[in-house]
């Protein structure tokens, strides 16, 4: 029987009902997601069945062993890879590559050394045909708020790696996009770097009504930014818990969570929850 959808598309939208889903749908949905890569060395089965949802202004991290599927997970949602079977949907509709109000950051920065900041933050816009005169006005503004807007004009080798990290993150936030997928972003930072970044990213990106989904190894970090972490198996991934965060009443950004009493008592919660 000829359907009119291709056979690839059908097992990426399946359990996808339009009417249903676009009205009371989440941000992002991930229905028993299965994801498995084939190579010359053979196959290797990333995910395991993987059920999540994110809510709209949400910050949630996810945690887990090496090569246990976490990087694999943001690539669905991003619709770089389709997953083997599930369904995978971001605002009710499949996931899809290129969508603008999905920006996406790994820990390497990405910059092209031969343009300045401001043109590599412009980049996205350019390559859409979308450099207005108020975006790029906007785009120095978001310079500004993540502390370089004296390096608009120069080029990436004259800033610190902190530095490079903020002018990525800029990049990303250029388009303006209502859900942003952090892979490792502060991984190759010097703590002291790396706190500071922490706490202007989740101030910005919950302060802006994002939602946001980080991917990280570092415990302390998931608890501090987030709503809920998410902490998944060894591979094949599967979801061994979800925990919401509550560090208490007045305790604001990341660098306050992680002076808060509660805070070792979650640390503990998913060390345990890790080495099972
Ligand atoms: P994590 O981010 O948790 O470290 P990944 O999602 O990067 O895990 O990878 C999950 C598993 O899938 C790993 O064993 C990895 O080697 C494998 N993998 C990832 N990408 C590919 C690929 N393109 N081809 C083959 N195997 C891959």
């Amino acid at each position: 029987m000829n359907t009119g959808v291709e056979p690839t598309q059908a097992v990426f939208s399946q359990g996808y009902d339009a009417n249903r889903d676009l009205q009371t749908a989440p941000h992002v949905e991930i229905r028993d997601v299965h994801h498995v890569y084939h190579s010359l060395e053979g196959e290797t089965v990333a995910l395991g069945g993987v059920s999540l949802t994110v809510d709209y202004g949400e910050f949630v991290s996810v945690v887990g062993p090496s090569g246990c599927g976490k990087s694999t997970l943001l690539s669905l949602i991003a619709g770089l890879v389709r997953p083997t079977s599930g369904s995978v949907l971001v605002k009710g509709k499949p996931a899809k590559l290129g969508d603008p109000q999905v920006g996406y950051m790994l820990q390497h920065d990405y910059l092209f050394e031969w343009r300045t900041i401001l043109d590599n933050c412009l980049l996205g816009l350019e390559v859409r045909r979308q450099v207005t005169r108020e975006r790029k006005e906007r785009v120095l503004q978001l310079l500004e708020e993540y502390g370089l807007g004296g390096f608009a004009h120069r080029y990436p080798d004259e800033l610190s790696g902190g530095m490079r990290q903020r002018a990525a993150l800029v990049r990303t936030l250029a388009l303006d996009p209502d859900l942003v997928l952090l892979d490792e972003p502060f991984g190759a930072l010097d703590y002291q770097t790396r706190l500071r970044l922490e706490d202007d990213v989740a101030r910005i990106l919950k302060g802006s009504g994002k939602s946001t989904i980080l991917v990280t190894h570092d415990i302390s970090e998931a608890i501090s930014m987030s709503d809920r972490v998410v902490v998944m198996s060894r591979r094949p991934g599967t979801i061994r818990r979800i925990i919401s965060i509550d560090l208490g009443e007045g305790v604001e950004g990341p660098l306050a969570a992680r002076r808060s009493p509660r805070m070792s008592e979650y640390f503990n919660l998913i060390w345990k929850e890790l080495e099972e």
